[in-house]
Parts: structure tokens; C-alpha cells; sequence
């Protein structure tokens, strides 16, 4: 049996053995482990080359990445090794989840949502992982569900794009000339107190306005989510995102001017100010005959746009101050069980419904990626609140 030599240079990291067969493990674009003098070392690098003097007599064979090295011959107790340090695509998970951490708190400090920051205090504690030589794969985590839970609601909504990702491909087959145009429906801001009703009254607009003979005409199919962001007065600003599945037709003879979207939205709505209302059709761009961006990259920024968040993580932690504080319970309390996604004619079951999504689904972002499968052993990571990341800990590891 070999010894395993880790081989680190500037951008790729290695383990080889004494025949100096190196077996590529992973690159870094950020040169993570590029560091030469000690301080800056990560703990990883350092536990790795204190097994270089204490290779053991019975290396455990097939170790063929730093992964499975890793799961057979696990660090000591006392080195932290962090999940961002051995996998930059899952580095994203300290940042999603101290935001659950924080909004977690702000709950925590009103006993009306104590259940809230209890579950939330719970959520993504653990993150289990199936490993080869592609790297890591998500396998098994918890989630608490809580609506406005930055975590949750992040993964939510990758599941989203992904359901719409699908759909996308199935509708270019189906109707290879229609086209994609992306609607912004506002309404005045109203106070934070008013936001369900207000946000009712939007809802019944709009169902008025898929019935219009116009829209009918033109439109095959929609999906629609709903945002409220914050007013730099405290007001709630809601507002409608919407992409339309087009028929041919509507760029001939059913076209909808920018003015007459305006018209219709506020004709429904029943209100006497022109509403602000943006719409653009979905297509690729040229530069001097060159494309620069495809109608495939331009539909993919547009759903990225309409299924991001309802909510932005900001607006829900706010400043710190218990006005802040109070604006997001009162936005809590206006929301609940209200539907933020819905679809409609040729979309109709793009997306999974909110109380249909299962713990699998938010760790199965992309089910079609067979080439990363795994066998059944797990790295497990477990989230650590007072450093706000999640360190590998092997003894949960299965
Ligand atoms: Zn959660």
C-alpha cells in the first residue's frame, strides 16, 4: 500500500501517493488553500500535513479524494474543519443560514412567534452528505417550514427554478414559436397594517384581468409570485411578477402597448392613478449581429427574477431597532397561510404547490443529475451558532 502525500499548490489540491500518481481532487478558483505561512493556514491543511508525519499502517484502501479521506481517516476532535473550506458551491449555506439565525432571534424576542423561533432555532441543523470523486452531494437536511425563513425560502425557490427549468424545455417543444414576456404589476404602497387587504384586493384584480377578452387573446399561459419589500417610510410596497407565455399572434395583431397594460391593470384594480406597470418581451440580445446573450439566458435571468423571494432577507431583519422589529411581525401576521405563488393556463402545473413540497424536495434541487450519485455513506455537517458555520462532524456521520 502507497502512502497518501497531500499535494497542495496554488490551484488545485491533490492527494498522491509515493509513486507520485496524483489524483485530482478538487480545484480552487479562490486558491483557498494557497496559503504558505502558518496563521493563515486553514485548521484543514494543517490536520492534513500532521498526517503526512502519522500516516497510519493500514491506510483503509479506495481513497481516491479528499472526501472519502476524510470519511475513513476523520480529523481529531479539536479541528474545525468548515464545510465552506472543502466544497465552494455549499460555501453559500453559512450565509443562508445565519440569516435564519438572525431572523430566528427577532422572533424569539416576541412571544407571539415563539414557536416560530423554536422551529427555526432547528432548521438546517444538520447537513448530510453523499461524496465521490465529483465533489459533495446534498442528501438529507431538516428544514422547519417557517414561511419567512431565509433557509427555507431559499431552497424553495432554487426548487422553483429548477420546476421551471422543466418547464421551459417541455413548452419549447410544445410551442416552438410562442414567446416569453416579463410583467411587473405595482400598486400604491400601502401601511404595513393594510398589506393583507391590499394584497387581496390585487389578487382579485388580477383574476379579473387573465379573464379580459385582451389578455385572453394573447396570453397561453402564466405564472405569478408576489414581493413585498419594504418603503424607506415603513410603508409595504407589494407587487406582482409575472411571466407570460405568449401566443405568435400577440407581436401581430393582439399586441398590448406598455399603456394599455397600465390601463388594464388599473381598470381592474378600480383605482384613479395610473399604476405603474413594466413589460418587456424576453429575448436575446445582439451586439453589432453578435449574440451576447441567448433567448435561453434571457428566459433563465427572467425566472431566476420572478421566483428569487418573496421577501428579502434584508428587509426582514431590518436595522435592529424594535420598529424594524414590529414591521416584520405586523408583515408576519398580514402573510399568513396567504399563497405567494400561482400559475395559470398552459403553466398551470409548472410549479409544485407550496404545502405539496416534501424535506426531499429541498435537498433535491436538481433530481436529474444521475452522473453525481452516491452510495449510501454520509459526511455530515452540523451548523455552529456562535461562529455562524457549519463544521464537519464526523460522529453524526452515517
Ligand atoms: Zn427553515
Amino acid at each position: 500500500m502507497p502512502n497518501l502525500i497531500p499535494f497542495v499548490n496554488k490551484y488545485s489540491v491533490f492527494i498522491g501517493t509515493d509513486t507520485n500518481n496524483l489524483i485530482f481532487v478538487k480545484t480552487l478558483h479562490d486558491i483557498k488553500f494557497g496559503y504558505t505561512d502558518a496563521k493563515s493556514k486553514p485548521a484543514y491543511l494543517k490536520w492534513y500535513e500532521e498526517q503526512l508525519s502519522a500516516v497510519p499502517d493500514d491506510i483503509p484502501p479506495a481513497i481516491t479524494n479528499i472526501y472519502e479521506h476524510l470519511y475513513q481517516i476523520p480529523p481529531s476532535d479539536s479541528t474545525d474543519l468548515s464545510l465552506a473550506d472543502i466544497s465552494d458551491k455549499d460555501s453559500i449555506w453559512d450565509d443562508q443560514r445565519y440569516k435564519t439565525e438572525q431572523v430566528g432571534d427577532i422572533y424569539g424576542y416576541n412571544a407571539e412567534f415563539e414557536t416560530y423561533a423554536e422551529r427555526m432555532t432547528d432548521c438546517s441543523t444538520f447537513l448530510a452528505y453523499g461524496f465521490g470523486d465529483f465533489g459533495l452531494k446534498l442528501k438529507n437536511a431538516n428544514f422547519c417550514r417557517v414561511r419567512h425563513c431565509p433557509v427555507c425560502q431559499w431552497r424553495r425557490s432554487l426548487l422553483w427554478k429548477a420546476n421551471m427549468y422543466v418547464a421551459y424545455d417541455e413548452i419549447k417543444e410544445k410551442y416552438p414559436t410562442h414567446r416569453w414576456l416579463f410583467l411587473t404589476l405595482t400598486i400604491k404602497n400601502c401601511d404595513i397594517t393594510d398589506l393583507r387587504e391590499t394584497l387581496k384586493h390585487m389578487n382579485d384584480s388580477w383574476h379579473k384581468l387573465v379573464k379580459r377578452v385582451k389578455f385572453l387573446r394573447g396570453v397561453e399561459g402564466w405564472i405569478k409570485t408576489t414581493e413585498v419589500t419594504k418603503g424607506k417610510d415603513g410603508t409595504a410596497h407589494p407587487h406582482f411578477h409575472v411571466m407570460l407565455l405568449v401566443k405568435p399572434s400577440y407581436f401581430a395583431k393582439n399586441y398590448i402597448k406598455q399603456m394599455e397594460w397600465s390601463e388594464l391593470w388599473q381598470s381592474v384594480l378600480k383605482v384613479d392613478y395610473l399604476p405603474v406597470v413594466d413589460v418587456r418581451a424576453v429575448k436575446a440580445k445582439k451586439k453589432k449581429g453578435v449574440e451576447v446573450y441567448s433567448v435561453d439566458d434571457a428566459i433563465k435571468s427572467a425566472i431566476m427574477e420572478t421566483l428569487k423571494y418573496s421577501v428579502k432577507p434584508a428587509d426582514m431583519i431590518g436595522d435592529g431597532t424594535a420598529a424594524s422589529n414590529e414591521w416584520f411581525y405586523e408583515l408576519t401576521r398580514q402573510c399568513y397561510k396567504l399563497r405567494f405563488v400561482s400559475s395559470g393556463g398552459a403553466l398551470k402545473d409548472a410549479l409544485k404547490c407550496d404545502d405539496e413540497i416534501t424535506d426531499d424536495d429541498l435537498v433535491n434541487i436538481n433530481q436529474d443529475d444521475i452522473e453525481s450519485d452516491t452510495d449510501d455513506r454520509r459526511l455530515v455537517f452540523t451548523y455552529k451558532k456562535p461562529i455562524h458555520k457549519y463544521l464537519y462532524n464526523p460522529q453524526f456521520n452515517q
